[in-house]
């Protein structure tokens, strides 16, 4: 339901809750958050309120600058904590909306060749689907988000990060919606601008089939085909 991401110098956690509390009108059953530090992957998310997550990350902090954050809206498995996102799986971390039709059909597939699942979601076949495409020698993150992406069939915006590029997120976007923003040595991304307002006002919503990777250097844009894009950002002059 409410994504957001961040990868520059700053400890991300504080300002990823920040702005999905922006983002808690539309509602939301669950809610977590990955960050790649220095100790590798590491992921939080709790059932019910907002506030549940900050009371688990008050006891066991997260460090990290680089994440992304969630608040789930349920539609493929009941609310819980295993269905919250991000949802992981060898090193990759993945928070997704939308809904992808084929999902039973792509878990069967990667069942057979001896994954195993720890929820009852459509999202978590991205965490598989990527990590086996770089375990197969993908490029990039880039690349393997892309392979991911070949086979899937429905809606969705996601945001993932790899403990292999820790400072790097990559997000696309069919059908539901996704803004990236620009920030100075920093780079945001979001389901919907007012949760990054307070940091950027520079920004580019992404069109159907768009991929960004972002880095605190920049953002690079590409196309359905995976060609590179030149597109400004736009001001947004607005008050949230
Ligand atoms: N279909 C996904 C799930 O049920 C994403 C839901 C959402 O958009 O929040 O976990």
């Amino acid at each position: 339901c409410g994504i957001v991401g961040y990868v520059g110098p700053r400890q991300c956690v504080d300002l990823i809750v920040g702005g999905l509390r922006k983002l808690e009108y539309r509602g939301y059953d669950s809610a977590g958050v990955a960050v790649v530090g220095p100790n590798g992957l590491a992921v939080k998310r709790a059932k019910g309120k907002l506030q549940n997550l900050v009371a688990l990350l008050a006891d066991a902090p997260l460090a990290g600058t680089t994440g992304i954050g969630h608040t789930r809206w349920a539609t493929h498995g009941k609310p819980s904590d295993e269905n919250a996102h991000p949802h992981c799986y060898g090193g990759v971390a993945v928070v997704h909306n939308g809904i992808i039709e084929n999902h039973l059909e792509l878990k069967a597939a990667l069942a057979a060749r001896g994954h195993k699942f720890s929820s009852e979601t459509d999202t978590e076949i991205f965490a598989h689907l990527i990590a086996d495409a770089l375990a197969a020698g993908a490029r990039d993150l880039r690349a393997a988000v892309g392979q991911a992406l070949a086979q899937v069939k429905g809606t969705y915006a996601i945001a993932v990060v790899s403990q292999q590029r820790p400072e790097e997120i990559v997000a696309a976007k069919n059908a539901s919606p996704l803004v990236v923003g620009y920030g100075k040595g920093e780079s945001f991304l979001a389901s919907d601008v007012p949760a990054i307002l307070e940091h950027t006002r520079e920004v580019v919503y992404l069109e159907e089939g768009e991929l960004a990777v972002l880095t605190p250097a920049g953002i690079a844009l590409y196309g359905r085909d995976g060609e590179p894009l030149a597109r400004k950002p736009r001001k947004i002059e607005w008050s949230a």
